[in-house]
């Protein structure tokens, strides 16, 4: 392939590749390219397809930065998507949002993925509480009360446990993009 490959572009569909990615790697576009043949140059731009957690499709323009390499030739970053950011960023982060590099990551996530844990958390405590049970979740499901219908008790115990399982979801999905240690409050 001749020219200078300005402006050219080509998809990326985060679902053919890479299935569980939470992340963008810049090599995951310039193997990609090879493999389809192309090859990244300064100008070009990359339309990348990926799934959201709620199944939606969302398409997004990428566009890249350069830097001069040791050896020699240039090497090619990530232009963060966020347009109050636009740092170059060589991994981009899937969110809901859209790709943001790591500081945009952790400027617009780690709080709400904080609180939507507590919330279900809070959720999963009072069920158990309503039951005649604590908030511990590390006590035993409280018995079915007196006087409750089977089904209610077992649709709640369901409600708690998924919102439980929920929250240590929420817990974990921090964990494993921050990569950071867990800050304790004293
Ligand atoms: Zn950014």
């Amino acid at each position: 392939m001749g020219g200078s490959g300005s402006g050219r572009r080509w998809h990326w569909n985060t679902k053919d590749t890479t299935g569980s990615y939470r992340c963008l790697k810049i090599q995951h576009i310039t193997h990609d390219a090879r493999r389809q043949g192309k090859r990244l140059t300064p100008g070009a731009t990359a339309s990348v397809r990926w799934e959201t957690p709620g199944g939606e499709a969302v398409i997004g323009t990428l566009m890249f930065n350069w830097t001069d390499c040791y050896y020699g030739g240039q090497r090619p970053w990530f232009c963060c998507p966020n347009e109050r950011c636009r740092r170059r960023a060589a991994v981009l982060y899937l969110t809901r949002d859209g790709l943001l590099c790591r500081l945009c990551l952790h400027l617009a996530y780690p709080s709400q993925r904080e609180d939507r844990a507590g919330r279900l958390l809070t959720k999963a405590q009072k069920i158990r509480m309503r039951l005649g049970g604590s908030g511990n979740m590390f006590q035993r499901f409280p018995p079915r009360p007196k006087g409750m219908h089977r089904n209610t008790y077992r649709r709640l115990r369901l409600l708690s446990e998924r919102a439980w399982s929920a929250s240590l979801g929420a817990i974990g999905e921090r964990f494993s993009i921050g990569n950071e240690p867990i800050h304790e409050q004293r």
